[in-house]
């Protein structure tokens, strides 16, 4: 291995202290030819640290970055017992076991303007929705339940309500104290308003992650270009900068690169110095005619693996360095459905984990397959599927046509992936698969 000019002291933020021989030496099964899935999500988790710088941003900037630190709510949420309801506060106490009960109205309170005086017995209050509990009251019936109010009383008819009803209580939305959010949390727009609740303007977060990407091979073409004989435009560079973008990260797009090792060699050191994360396109196959491979190679420690699934299976990941610098390698398989599936399922996880997110599993959704599926066990598939409701109210799931790994229209078409698993075999018609849906609410 040839790390020119590294000194290992000046390295970027993140580097582990193993290697990937230490982490796959943990492993008795490693084969970096037929390696599953789940054993090459392993192993990158196990090698990639988060990154470790804080900047402070205005609340709606936070969208959609990450938590640096646990937020202390510093005040009850709501700050007082309130009213669920429009209708009169009154004195549990007061509803008696049996028969109606009329009360004398003594005031109203508002939300933002309580009922100053205490409330006696046979009492109510005429209360808005958010307002302050009135002394002594402990209950609110909804005004749609009463019968004969006027001015002076109200009938509370009788099992219209019990005590307690319709109040909400101090802090039971944020205790004083209690931690209302957690570190490593992708803030969501739920989150911005909690946030404000507490009347947090300003938040700590994780910079965003640095990831530099490029397209490599000889074929292809930028947009605006002409599109020569045997050439194809390089789509791949926009998928990556779609998914990249989802995920909050900078993205600094570098380009085609030109199989040429001078220009790689060139890019792969600008990338590194410049990125936490440098994604590749193209060029790990196994025989193939380029010198990607070999060059990420003398940059660091990188590991070129063939993965049990389909699509996508050459991949090469490692650390590479450069003057002093050092950046996580994904250099993804060509076909532009093999890098969309190698990202949401390799490298994805590993950015939002060297971005702090303690983000909880993508759940796997189970559907109805809507045709026989053919699948060998032994690698994982990806089908690009489309799930929709049955005119039995469950959930069905259409595999898109063509699945080959060039046709991007499929991935186009579909609401969701289907993943066949590695011990998976053959799929009948009416069987549950599992799949991941595309799109969530938020
Ligand atoms: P490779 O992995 O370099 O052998 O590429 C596999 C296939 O993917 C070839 O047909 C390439 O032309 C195609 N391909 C590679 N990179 C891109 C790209 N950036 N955009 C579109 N197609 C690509
Ligand atoms: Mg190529």
């Amino acid at each position: 291995m040839n790390y020119d000019n590294v000194n290992p002291d000046a390295m970027n933020t993140h580097h582990p202290h193993f290697s990937l021989h230490d982490v796959v030496g943990c492993m008795s099964d490693y084969d970096p030819h037929a390696l599953p899935v789940e054993q090459a999500q392993q192993i990158i988790q196990q090698f990639i640290s988060p990154i470790h710088a804080i900047e402070k941003l205005a609340l709606r900037q936070a969208l959609g970055r990450v938590l640096a630190s646990d937020i202390i709510s510093g005040i009850n949420v709501p700050a007082h017992d309130n009213s669920a309801m429009d209708g009169y506060a009154l004195r549990g106490s007061d509803l008696p076991a049996n028969g109606d009960l009329v009360l004398k109205i003594i005031g109203s309170a508002y939300a933002g303007r309580a009922f100053a005086g205490a409330v006696q017995a046979r009492e109510c209050v005429r209360i808005m929705t958010g307002a302050v509990m009135p002394a002594h009251c402990d209950t609110v019936i909804p005004q749609e339940f009463t019968q004969n109010a006027s001015e002076e009383c109200v009938t509370i008819p009788f099992g219209k309500v019990k005590m307690g009803d319709n109040r909400r209580f101090k802090g039971e939305d944020l205790a004083c104290g209690k931690k209302a959010l957690a570190k490593g949390k992708l803030l969501r727009p739920a989150d911005l308003g909690l946030l404000a609740s507490l009347g947090v303007a300003e938040v700590p977060v994780q910079r965003r992650l640095r990831v530099a990407f490029f397209s490599t091979g000889d074929e292809l073409r930028s947009l605006g270009e002409t599109l020569d004989e045997g050439c194809v435009y390089d789509s791949n560079r926009y998928t990556l900068y779609g998914m990249l973008q989802r995920l909050g990260c900078e993205i600094i797009d570098m380009g085609v690169i030109k199989d040429d090792p001078v220009s790689l060699k060139a890019a792969f050191r600008t990338a590194c110095e410049n990125a936490d994360a440098v994604i590749t396109s193209g060029g790990v196959s196994v025989g193939a005619a380029d010198y990607t491979k070999q060059i990420m190679a003398e940059l660091g420690d990188v590991a070129f693996w063939t993965i049990g699934m389909r699509p996508g299976r050459p991949m090469a990941f490692g650390k590479i360095h450069s003057h002093g610098k050092s950046a996580y390698l994904f250099g993804l398989p060509g076909n532009p459905v093999a890098v969309m599936v190698t990202f949401y399922f390799l490298a994805r996880n590993a950015l939002l984990h060297m971005m702090g997110a303690t983000n909880s599993p993508l759940p796997l959704v189970p559907a109805r397959s809507q045709a026989a599926i053919r699948k060998r066990p032994g690698r994982t598939e990806y089908q690009r599927g489309i799930l929709s409701i049955a005119d039995d109210g469950q959930l069905q799931v259409a595999i898109t046509g063509a699945q080959g790994s060039g046709i991007l229209r499929s991935m186009s078409e579909a609401n969701c992936m289907v993943v066949l698993h590695h011990h998976q075999g053959n799929v009948a018609a009416g069987d549950l698969v599992d799949l991941h849906l595309f799109e969530g609410l938020v």
